[in-house]
């Protein structure tokens, strides 16, 4: 059970963990990676399972309530289900969440449903194949509509995430909102952000959250601005009549960091309080040094009591000042 409300620094509660379950990927999203892909971690220096359940049950008897399970892409990790049966089951985590491309997921939905996963994120960039390919640089689209088909059927509550890119996707953003009009799915629209391992693709952004709503306005103009969930980084519209909906994510123009109730542990156990940081706590040395819970708790505490306020002082507080990194190796 969690014994505290866990509060930063800026009086914002942290409730949510986002664990990055490997670096390792079976696509090559022009977004997210370079073609050759990028240098993976030796195994070693991953999480173990037993790292990172012991880790969840820290965090969750501090506080943490929801947890989203990503990478690299989760299901590439040997047995990640193992990892999934025991983190359902930590008390105090009252929501598991997934990000995952799709490719190898679709055999567990059955098992994910009956553990009860709360949503899965999948990412889908088109709904044309040929653009898939060339998006992902692999033709594995097929497996990943299948995946969102089977997720739906299931019942399992389903965001898709569309990262937006100029010359790349723009035709497929109205082709994504028409998939909302009989699939009871969000589809969420993303900035590009630099995290690519190779640095900005644009001198700056041209699709930013406003040019993607104005984008889809001229073909919806009926869309509506709906509720926002608590602590939502999505703006959330609606087509009147359409059973899904709309999110717009400013994760360029960061727009949200003054709700942000979130951190980051990249698959190697660095803790990032905010996605723009360069990571400031190494907890699977502490881990390994075998210090007693309660010192990597203090650790943890005195962590979260230095969050940047946003993620532009983030950026500016960043060793290597560039934010090149693939959100593969963060965890997106
Ligand atoms: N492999 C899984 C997947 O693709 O869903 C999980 C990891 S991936 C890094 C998590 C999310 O990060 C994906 O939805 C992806 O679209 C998003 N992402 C990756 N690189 C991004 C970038 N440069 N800008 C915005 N979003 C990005
Ligand atoms: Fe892999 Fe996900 Fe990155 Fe695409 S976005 S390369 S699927 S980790």
């Amino acid at each position: 059970m969690a014994t505290n409300q866990l509060f930063d620094n800026h009086g914002r509660p942290i409730s949510y963990l986002r664990l990055a379950v490997t670096d390792r990927c079976n696509l090559r999203c022009f977004y997210c990676m370079p073609e050759e892909g990028i240098k993976y971690l030796p195994k070693k220096e991953l999480l173990t399972f037993e790292e990172i359940e012991k880790l969840v049950t820290m965090l969750a008897q501090m506080g943490i309530t929801k947890i989203r399970l990503t990478g690299g892409e989760p299901f590439v990790r040997t047995d990640l289900m193992q990892l999934i049966r025991k983190i359902v089951q930590i008390e105090g985590i009252k929501d598991v969440h997934l990000t995952t491309n799709g490719i190898l997921t679709g055999q567990h939905i059955p098992e994910l449903k009956q553990l009860g996963i709360a949503s899965v994120n999948l990412s889908l960039d088109t709904l044309d194949r040929d653009r898939f390919k060339m998006i992902t640089r692999r033709d594995e689209f097929v497996k990943t509509r299948e995946t969102l088909q089977s997720l739906l059927d299931h019942k399992i509550p389903v965001k898709i995430n569309t990262v937006v890119m100029d010359g790349k996707n723009i035709q497929d953003i109205n082709s994504l909102v028409e998939l909302t009009k009989e699939q009871n799915v969000s589809v969420r629209f993303i900035e590009e952000m630099p995290f690519n391992g190779e640095g900005n693709h644009y001198a700056s952004l041209t699709w930013t959250y406003k040019k993607i709503l104005e984008h889809i306005q001229k073909e919806f103009p009926d869309i509506q601005k709906i509720q926002d969930e608590e602590n939502s980084t999505a703006y959330h519209y609606k087509v009147p009549g359409f059973k899904g909906n709309v999110g717009i994510i400013a994760a360029f123009s960061r727009t949200f960091c003054g709700s942000c109730n979130r951190i980051r542990i990249t698959a190697q156990g660095v803790l990032k309080t905010c996605l723009y940081d360069d990571g400031v706590l190494n907890i699977r040395d502490l881990l390994r040094a075998g210090l007693g819970d309660a010192e990597v708790k203090a650790q943890l505490l005195m962590a979260f009591s230095s969050r940047p306020k946003d993620g532009f002082e983030a950026e500016q507080n960043r060793k290597f000042h560039s934010v090149s990194e693939s959100m593969s190796t963060i965890g997106g």
